[in-house]
């Protein structure tokens, strides 16, 4: 069946009082941005729903797949739209409906009528009844079951006449821009491109940083971060990525602090890099993909001690999940494949062989103090040589 509109479901934003227009503005600009390469296609809000109506050809999958991309989404339901609204065409259309919608005829329903036109002349309990004996009459393998059907059969009389009964699970969440600006940290792992995934569907808008360490890590390296934060894009929108000068920094602490502290050390100054830019970028927090326990760097007392360089929340959605959690999201959201890609780490060529898993502020300070005088300048350096790359939804 040719759709030539979708009702968009959404819940949560429901619950927002007087606020709820301000949600479903953003999240109809999110959709006409989305799906406007897809087709031509007007996207309207109408007491409490949000429709898409076809003005063109358009392949189905495509779009559906890019609403399903879309946050704040919880239902898609291709709806078949009528002008009239009298009830005799209302009975053709209800089994032209069901003919076009569904292969087999075999399975149970109940037809569930709203009435949106109050002066419609029969009550929804009327137009259910008779439309269900019209079902039943034109496809004789169906059965009713109004406790738990198979199908519900959504009718809905407005001004126009809409009929659906395929609801497509979207994404949930808020629409992106409802709830500020984050920086996420995004290094070529698993966990970040997750991380910056869960923030986005609370409606938070994303900017990344990836501290990039030539000649330890390769171009290579680089384009996977790039292409990374492209499938992120496809969900957040456009994400500027900074890319940061971090061979500097890291050799000046290698060459003068303990080798065991030294991923602890990094961190801090990436924390203090990704503050910098988050604020300079109107951010209000940053992201990372830390997970407690995971490795040296994220047992508790680790991220205490990295923690504490931190003026601005740092959010860690993965922080309770087990790694094959985290994996099941990124095979979900389609960054597994690129995020196991074989690539180097400007954490792991460093890597000491038994870092700290208890390490004692006082201690890291203690070895930051050492690179007093020579650091200030190379994070100055760094944060003025700092490329910014466009990274666009490839879909
Ligand atoms: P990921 O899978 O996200 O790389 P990880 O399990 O490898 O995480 P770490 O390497 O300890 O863990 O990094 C912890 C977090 O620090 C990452 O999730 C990311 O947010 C940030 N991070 C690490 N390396 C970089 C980097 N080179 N650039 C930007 N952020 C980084
Ligand atoms: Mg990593």
């Amino acid at each position: 069946m040719e759709y030539k509109a979708f009702m968009i479901k959404y819940a949560e934003i429901g619950t927002k009082g007087k606020n709820r227009y301000l949600f479903e503005d953003i999240l109809c600009k999110n959709i006409n941005r989305k799906i406007k390469k897809l087709g031509d296609f007007r996207v309207r809000k109408e007491q409490g729903r949000i429709f898409i109506d076809a003005q063109s050809d358009y392949d189905y999958e495509d779009v559906i797949s890019a609403l399903q991309k879309i946050f704040g989404i919880v239902g898609i339901c291709p709806v078949m739209v009528t002008e009239t609204t009298d009830f005799e065409s209302m009975r053709h259309d209800v089994i032209s409906y069901v003919k076009q919608a569904y292969d087999r005829h075999t399975f149970t329903f109940k037809v569930d009528t709203r009435r949106n036109d109050k002066t419609f002349p029969m009550t929804s309990m009327e137009v259910n009844a008779e439309l269900g004996h019209d079902l039943l009459v034109a496809f004789p393998e169906l059965s009713v079951d109004v406790h738990q059907p198979q199908e519900i059969i959504h009718v809905e009389i407005r001004r126009q006449l809409y009929i659906y009964s395929i609801i497509i699970p979207g994404p949930g969440g808020l629409p992106v821009g409802t709830n500020g600006k984050g920086m996420a940290l995004l290094s070529g792992g698993i966990d970040s491109p997750v991380a910056a995934y869960m923030i986005a569907k609370r409606g938070v808008e994303m900017e990344a940083v990836y501290f990039h360490a030539p000649p330890f890590t390769s171009e290579r390296a680089k384009k996977k971060v790039i292409d990374l934060a492209g499938l992120v894009a496809d969900y957040t929108g456009t994400i500027r990525l900074h890319v940061v000068n971090f061979s500097d920094i890291q050799m000046a602490i290698y060459d003068n602090c303990p080798h065991e502290e030294l991923t602890i050390i990094m961190k801090r100054f990436m924390i203090r890099i990704a503050e910098e830019l988050a604020k300079k970028n109107d951010c209000q927090c940053t992201v990372t993909g830390e997970s407690i326990g995971q490795v040296s760097s994220q047992t508790v007392f680790s991220l205490c001690v990295i923690n504490d360089v931190s003026t601005l929340p740092v959010f860690r959605p993965c922080i309770g999940l087990d790694k094959q959690e985290i994996v099941d999201i990124a095979e979900k959201i389609g960054t597994y494949e690129t995020s196991i890609l074989p690539y180097e780490d400007c954490c792991t060529t460093f890597v000491a062989k038994h870092p700290v898993t208890r390490p004692a502020l006082s201690a890291i300070e203690k070895s930051e103090a050492k690179l007093q005088g020579t650091i200030e300048e190379l994070l100055q350096k760094a944060l003025e040589s700092v490329e910014t790359i466009l990274c666009r939804s490839r879909e």
